[in-house]
């Protein structure tokens, strides 16, 4: 009966195999597609110092992907990206992104009213390309733009992924100029030892700390001790997945120096934050709204 029973599950697990595979090897191709017919777009979530004035530029917009799909509308980052980083895709769209993140800044800034820095996500692969350093100086300089009005995101399990590699890229892309973030600091088991060997600016402390901070002392404890051992390495703090007034107040009262999520701005389109800063009602129909 045991054996039956294994040979049934197995048959069922094959099968279940080939229909995840047949699914990913049709994403690839339509992601694939994506890049032929321009079917990424960024949308740009605002980092606030914590006494800002509301509808003004922030201190930093970060960059973040959505794939337009023909049929299934908007796709999260989430469900292709890691994809894309398996196919090698990645290389592609990651440098779209800089590009088209970069050209939005200019414009911003020709328009007079821009952020002072533009945040971008790095992945692990593109961390490893030996011609990142060289694409990124080549983009800002073709864009007008500063190193300094850069800043390129590295999740903290990407910069552990291969530490050694990460330590000698984030150096030169340092030496560059660009300002570098750890991204969901306290997800991804790094010791402080490393950390202090990384040649950061900037700790995300993650959402998952944010989330209960008013009500779970641990998360609490970790929230204010990450702001305090950040201030301490000469480090700026990003807290984010901010979504309550409360959330909001107990980090600045302790000392946050940027705030991020949708109680302070949802990720919206480069129309939407163009129009909402220079006091105009953003255009309804021109999917300019933000998301959620
Ligand atoms: P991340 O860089 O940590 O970005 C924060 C994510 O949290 C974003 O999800 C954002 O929309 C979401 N978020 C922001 N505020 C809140 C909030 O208050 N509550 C909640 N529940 N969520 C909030 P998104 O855009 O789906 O991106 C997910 C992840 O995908 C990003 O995490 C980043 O790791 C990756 N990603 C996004 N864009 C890119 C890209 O251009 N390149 C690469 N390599 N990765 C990207
Ligand atoms: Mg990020
Ligand atoms: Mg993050
Ligand atoms: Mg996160």
């Amino acid at each position: 009966h045991a054996k039956e029973l294994g040979r049934h599950n197995a048959q069922f697990f094959t099968e279940e195999l080939n229909v995840a595979a047949a699914e990913r090897l049709r994403l690839e191709c339509e992601l694939r597609i994506a890049i032929d017919e321009h079917q990424f777009e960024l949308h740009y979530q605002p980092q606030i110092k914590p006494h800002q004035a509301p509808n003004s530029p922030p201190e930093a917009m970060e960059a973040l992907i959505r794939w337009r799909h023909p049929e299934r509308g908007l796709i999260p980052p989430i469900h292709f990206i890691p994809i894309a980083e398996q196919t090698g895709l990645i290389q592609i769209i990651g440098q779209w992104v800089i590009e088209e993140a970069c050209q939005c800044f200019a414009r911003w800034k020709a328009h007079g009213v821009g952020p002072k820095r533009m945040a971008v996500n790095l992945s692990a692969s593109q961390l490893s390309d030996p011609t990142l350093v060289e694409k990124v100086a080549e983009i800002l300089h073709r864009h007008g733009l500063g190193e300094d009005e850069l800043e390129l995101e590295i999740t903290e399990s990407t910069a552990m992924d291969r530490p050694e590699l990460a330590i000698v890229k984030l150096q030169s892309l340092r030496d560059l100029g660009v300002s570098l973030a750890i991204d969901d600091f306290g997800t991804g088991y790094s010791s402080l030892a490393y950390l202090k060997r990384l040649p950061i600016m900037v700790l995300k402390l993650d959402r998952e700390f944010v989330r209960d901070i008013e009500f779970d002392d641990n998360d609490a404890a970790i929230s204010v001790a990450t702001i305090a051992l950040a201030h301490i390495l000469g480090l700026r703090v990003v807290a984010e997945g901010i979504e309550t007034e409360g959330q909001s107040r107990f980090l600045r009262e302790h000392g946050c120096d940027l705030l991020q999520g949708y109680f302070i701005g949802k990720p919206a389109s480069e129309a939407f934050w163009t129009a909402t800063w220079s006091g105009q009602a953003p255009e309804p129909r021109h999917a300019a709204r933000p998301e959620g």
